[in-house]
């Protein structure tokens, strides 16, 4: 909730509705903040369900026009996009970093996985083809083709602000839906600039929609009666509240969740090569990932080795503000989510697991004020222990040490989420049975953070992920277009 008047350096956020920003119909504002630093840069307005009403209604009437125009035309406005993006790509990785806290570097590789989702979706007249069978009968033919569904609508986590939204919003429009945003209320501000980029580029007026806001918006977009199909992405208890809620409602839904991810190390593991990635798996973006490492696995011998690397390699992050030249980890996201992430690693002690690293009283002296939590590390982790168990989403790492394959694979197996998981080995057959037997639907092998790229499926398996296809790529435009297949007889 905002806790400062609207004042002249705050800016307050406007939702963009029927190709205008305009005023969102509430007095209720949630504060954004620069992590790094503490100070308030904006206020994001908790819009109404009647803003999202009027989202939805310029969606609806757009869409009619928006699904005649020619998916070459269609795919045109994002080309058109994704030069923008690269003009601006700079200025958006740095608003990025300001709102979310994560460094410049790690921005800007967000920044490069949007695009990548919009270049991918530009394919739409190749990716949307159906097919067609002549003589399925004496004089009859079959034709399949993709038709767009209506108004789509997805909803954001804090987390990736540029690049969440981008695996959605590219694919439904080129495929001639319209659709309906909702960032995450915490970091709303490189929405608003791509969508004012995405404005300059031809695109009708109400095809894409802006609604900033938080549950509200959220059950609104579920219930809407005119909305067909819902994404979400964010943390397992919402990701299933939406998908229940949408799904209950006769929406198409796919719901990405949280995570907790294992990292197993084989004793055979190239350590000297390896150890870098395994490190930024923990603490790249500060552990606010869904593909982060959390939990990591020494398989036999290599325990002592692995751990005294990791060790190593997580005192020296340089823990500061994502803007500054040499900083290795960022803040996090806010103070009440560090107070979160305090909280589980005095759990984990109190639980009784070994800490190695304590990031507790991790301080920047030039941003006294920053949400800074230190990289973490706990050796002797088990299942029962809350660090060996929740999602913590901050820098802190869990070392559950096994003697097998199979034990490793067991504690996989044993978790509710499976999002990504990864792999260490020199070993071809260990790499394989890992990659069949290992329950998360990601997996990495020698990779840290196992994250596919735009023109392949991205989503979890068991609670990580509710629905049928994934994000981005083919499974993309399947979501977002329904096969329709005409049978024909002419005399
Ligand atoms: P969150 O679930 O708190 O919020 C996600 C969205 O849901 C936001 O837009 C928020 O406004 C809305 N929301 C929050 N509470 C709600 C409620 N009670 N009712 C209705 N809507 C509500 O998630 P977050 O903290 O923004 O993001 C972090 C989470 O997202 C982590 O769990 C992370 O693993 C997950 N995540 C998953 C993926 C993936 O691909 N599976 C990717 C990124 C993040």
């Amino acid at each position: 909730m905002s806790e400062v008047a609207e004042r002249a350096d705050v800016l307050t956020l406007d939702n963009f509705i029927g190709g205008a920003w305009v005023k969102a119909r509430t007095r209720a504002f949630f504060d954004v903040h620069n992590p790094a630093v503490g100070d308030v840069i904006g206020r994001t307005p908790l819009s109404s369900s009647a803003d999202v009403d009027a989202a939805v209604r310029a969606a609806a009437d757009a869409f009619p026009g928006w699904r005649e125009t020619p998916v070459n035309t269609r795919a045109q406005v994002l080309y058109r996009f994704k030069a923008l993006l690269e003009q601006h790509f700079e200025e958006l990785a740095r608003i990025v970093t300001t709102e979310h806290g994560k460094t410049l570097g790690e921005s800007r590789g967000s920044v490069r996985r949007g695009i990548e989702c919009v270049e991918v979706a530009c394919g739409a007249p190749s990716l949307m083809m159906g097919m067609g069978l002549e003589d399925i009968s004496s004089g009859i033919d079959c034709h399949v083709v993709r038709q767009p569904l209506g108004v789509c609508a997805a909803i954001a986590p804090f987390n990736f602000p540029a690049m969440v939204p981008m695996w959605f919003l590219p694919f439904a429009i080129v495929t001639g839906n319209t659709f309906v945003l909702k960032p995450s209320e915490q970091v709303p501000l490189s929405q608003r600039r791509m969508i004012d980029l995405l404005q300059q580029c031809g695109l009708p007026a109400g095809v894409v929609n802006l609604v900033n806001g938080g549950a509200e918006v959220v059950n609104a977009i579920c219930d809407h009666p005119d909305i067909r199909a819902v994404s979400f992405v964010g943390s397992t208890p919402i990701a299933r509240h939406v998908y229940q809620r949408a799904s209950h409602a006769g929406k198409r839904v796919q719901a990405l969740g949280g995570a907790k991810n294992f990292v197993v190390v084989m004793p055979d593991a190239n350590l000297e090569r390896s150890m870098d990635a395994i490190t930024e798996s923990f603490y790249g973006c500060a552990g606010e990932r869904c593909l982060a490492g959390s939990i990591l696995v020494p398989v036999g011998g290599v325990h002592g080795e692995a751990r005294d690397r990791l060790v190593a390699k997580a005192q020296a992050l340089k823990v500061g503000d994502g803007l500054e030249p040499g900083v290795t980890m960022g803040p996090l996201i806010s103070a009440r989510h560090r107070e979160r992430v305090l909280e589980y690693i005095d759990k984990g002690v109190a639980q009784g697991a070994k800490l190695l690293v304590d990031g507790r009283s991790t301080r920047v002296p030039d941003r006294p004020h920053g949400y800074f939590v230190g990289p973490t590390v706990f050796d002797e982790v088990s299942g029962g222990m809350a660090i060996g168990s929740e999602e913590i989403f901050g820098p802190v790492a869990s070392i559950s040490p096994v003697r097998t394959l199979d034990e490793a694979l067991a504690l996989l197996k044993a978790h509710p989420n499976a999002n990504a998981t990864s792999i260490f080995t020199s070993s071809g057959k260990a790499a394989r049975e890992f990659a069949k037997h290992a329950p998360a639907s990601m997996v990495g092998v020698n990779i840290g953070v196992a994250a596919p790229m735009a023109y392949f499926p991205f989503g979890g398996a068991k609670d990580s992920f509710f629905g049928d296809l994934k994000a981005h790529g083919r499974d993309g435009i399947e979501f977002y277009t329904d096969k329709k297949v005409t049978i024909s007889r002419w005399f």
